[in-house]
């Protein structure tokens, strides 16, 4: 039995009292029935779209897509996606249907879906719908496609990067003929977006199988994602910048932009690459250097990927001085000990940031000001 939040028990019922089927479908049954809680609840139904408008007429509902038939309906539970139960027409680009056609078949539905354990429905009072034996393949943790496989992929082949992503996830096998097919097809991934691409990569990589996932099927996943190595990341911290440094080591910057990657995973990735290219830093000094060159996001992240991260904290928590910030003086104080306000107030901080982080003299005010006023006019050694 699997247990329905109240809001959305309650939209089921509001289809059937206008003479429609209404069933939960696809991620939300499967996480379910494999004892997870589902992030959403999607719904299907045999009401076409401004039907389903019509059934929901107390409610604010918005049009996702109404050509594909699904409407979001919000309660004050929460939304829930009411997509009526189509067939998808023929795929000419390997992506999109070229026309949907709605159907009041639940079978027909279930059919067009990407994998067997993503094509159950439930009905708390009809109880399943499997009819492609979902619950078989979840019971044996197996990823297998909803019909004939290479046809499945040769229509959208994006169905491909799901299959591995969810693999990846949820520690499935693929079935066999599932995984010949991935292959046979793989040429096709090519015409995937970036941004589908990106999705499907990003959960891919940070999933519990993943090392297995790259390893059996990294020859796909470079098709997709072009630089890709796939080493293993499976003891490094699930931290989407950092698995992309370490699976993308070398024009880091250049391959996550082509997978349309935001500018600061981007830019904390290639970082992140970068120190990982280079020899580890040894010492207190070097460890406040990198804190005061990358701030203290890049810096956990690399700490916690070289498995050092406790070293790392014990620095941050003792309040040792890495920034210009820390500092027991500012700019305000120098100005008021005579230095000429202008570019050698920040000359002269950076200075005494770096005595203080070589240990040359204690993170005192009196102490700073001391040395400031005896060397102000010797160049301040750039860092
Ligand atoms: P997630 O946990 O990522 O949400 P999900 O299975 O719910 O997984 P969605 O992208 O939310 O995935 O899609 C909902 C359902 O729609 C899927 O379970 C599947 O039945 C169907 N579906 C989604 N994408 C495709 C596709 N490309 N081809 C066929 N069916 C699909
Ligand atoms: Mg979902």
């Amino acid at each position: 039995n699997i247990n329905i939040p109240d809001y959305v028990n309650s939209a089921l019922l509001a289809l059937e009292n206008a003479g429609h089927q209404g069933f939960i479908v696809g991620g939300c049954v499967r996480d379910a029935l494999m004892g997870k809680k589902p992030a959403d609840w999607d719904v299907c139904t045999s009401a076409k779209p401004e039907q389903i408008k019509d059934a929901f007429s107390g409610y604010k509902t918005i049009d996702i897509g109404m050509k594909h038939g699904t409407v979001a309906v919000l309660t004050s539970g929460g939304s829930v996606e009411i997509t009526t139960y189509r067939i998808d027409g023929e795929y000419l680009d390997n992506r999109h249907p070229q026309k949907v056609v709605f159907t009041d078949d639940l079978t027909e539905d279930l059919a067009r879906r990407d994998f067997t354990m993503n094509a159950i429905a439930y009905h708390p009072k009809d109880g399943l719908r499997d009819p492609f034996d979902g619950q078989k393949a979840i019971a044996n943790r197996l990823i297998r496609c909803v019909g004939e496989p290479v046809k499945r992929f040769e229509e959208d082949s994006l169905r491909i990067l799901r299959g591995l992503r969810f693999a990846s996830v949820l520690g499935f096998q693929i079935e066999k003929g599932s995984a010949e097919a991935m292959r046979q097809c793989a040429e096709r991934i090519r015409k995937v977006s970036a941004e589908r691409i990106n999705v499907e990569l990003s959960k891919l990589i940070l999933g519990s199988s993943a090392d297995k996932v790259l390893q059996e099927f990294g020859d796909i996943i470079k098709i997709a994602a072009p630089g890709l190595r796939a080493v293993s990341v499976c003891h490094a911290p699930k931290k989407l910048p950092v698995r992309l440094a370490m699976l993308f080591p070398e024009k880091t910057e250049a391959a996550l932009r082509q997978l349309k990657y935001d500018n600061h995973t981007i830019k904390t990735a290639a970082v992140v690459a970068g120190l990982l290219r280079e020899a580890p830093p040894e010492g207190g000094f070097a460890v406040k250097k990198l804190l005061y060159r990358h701030g203290e996001e890049i810096s956990r992240m690399y700490f916690e990927t070289l498995g050092r991260l406790p070293e790392l904290e014990e620095i941050l928590q003792s309040g040792q001085c890495y920034s210009v910030g820390q500092l027991a003086v500012n700019g305000r104080d120098l100005i008021a000990a005579g230095i000429e306000p202008g570019k050698a107030i920040g000359e002269s901080l950076e200075y005494l940031l770096q005595a203080v982080m070589k240990g040359k003299v204690e993170n005192d005010k009196e102490q700073l000001l001391q040395i400031v006023l005896k060397e102000a006019f010797s160049l301040p050694q750039k860092y």
